[in-house]
């Protein structure tokens, strides 16, 4: 059994049936359907090509609507887990994810990629919610240096979420709520030295106790989403690293795309885990996290 659990409906010009073939050429049983309901203007017009919010909601778009993770589970149930996101500044945030889970089974609350600190109160106040409601929580961080844009329009910088510190806070705040951990702003904290903040895709060995192992040693309720260039590429980086690190937290990681290559498994492979550890990192975790 593979979940992926961090994927998008139209992402990157693979529609349903693309989609459905992807995950079948990759022994793929699930994936995480996760919206993006940022407003327009806080997403960069360079990642219009792969989406299909701004076809279907003109100028008051959002880059991947609710609406379209629905259509897809709707089509193929067995294969979807379905993932919400709501602006947490929408005064009927945690109502409408309440509803979402009512009405149309919704197991995660992402993915949330907001030009907000993540520790605001209206975010704090949606992911209580969440811990209450069992749901998990996908979060996407990027900082502004690492993201500066060659324009001054629409944004000097795509930043999301705020610093890792914004995390560590977050994490106490909201102790009883699974917070996943996920883009170039949290995997740079792979290693302990100050790339983070002003290179999106650091490289090089790692030096151990970054952040990332940091905060996983001081908070229970932080799981890792390994998706993406950043996830791969953080892992990447020092296998032997790697293979400790998800040994030591082996009920913490997530197999995850986010994308619709096979990197990751590919990584995965030269790792060698022990079957147990496998197990938990390609399913079990993402099957726990989500379990009604
Ligand atoms: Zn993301």
């Amino acid at each position: 059994m593979i979940i992926d659990a961090h994927n998008h409906p139209d992402w990157h010009k693979h529609d349903f049936d693309a989609f459905i073939k992807n995950m079948d050429t990759y022994h793929i049983d699930k994936t995480w359907l996760l919206s993006w309901e940022t407003p327009w203007g806080d997403y960069s017009p360079d990642s219009v090509y792969a989406l299909s919010g701004p076809i279907l909601g003109g100028e008051n778009s959002v880059p991947i609507p609710f609406s379209r993770c629905l259509e897809y589970k709707q089509r193929a149930p067995e294969r979807f887990i379905l993932g919400y996101g709501p602006n947490p500044h929408r005064p009927d945030a945690i109502d409408a994810l309440r509803s979402a889970v009512d009405l149309y089974d919704v197991r995660v609350c992402g993915e949330i990629k907001y030009r907000m600190l993540y520790d605001d109160p209206d975010a704090v106040d949606l992911f209580r919610f969440c811990g209450e409601a069992h749901l998990p929580v996908t979060l996407h961080f990027d900082y502004p240096e690492a993201t500066r844009s060659p324009k001054n329009y629409p944004r000097r910088n795509w930043w999301y979420g705020g610093s890792i510190d914004h995390l560590d806070n977050l994490l106490s705040l909201c102790k009883d709520t699974a917070i996943l951990g996920h883009a170039p702003g949290f995997w740079a904290h792979i290693s302990g030295d100050d790339q983070a903040a002003t290179i999106g895709y650091p490289s090089g060995p790692v030096i151990p106790g970054g952040m990332v192992e940091q905060l996983l040693t001081k908070h229970k309720n932080l799981y890792c989403d390994i998706s993406a260039g950043s996830g791969c590429r953080a892992l990447s980086r020092d296998l032997d690293y790697t293979y400790r690190l998800i040994c030591r937290f082996p009920d913490r990681f997530l197999y995850a795309r986010d994308y619709f290559d096979n990197v990751h498994q590919e990584l995965i492979e030269k790792l060698s885990l022990p079957h147990d550890v496998l197990e938990l990192l390609m399913h079990g975790n993402a099957e726990r996290l989500t379990q009604r």
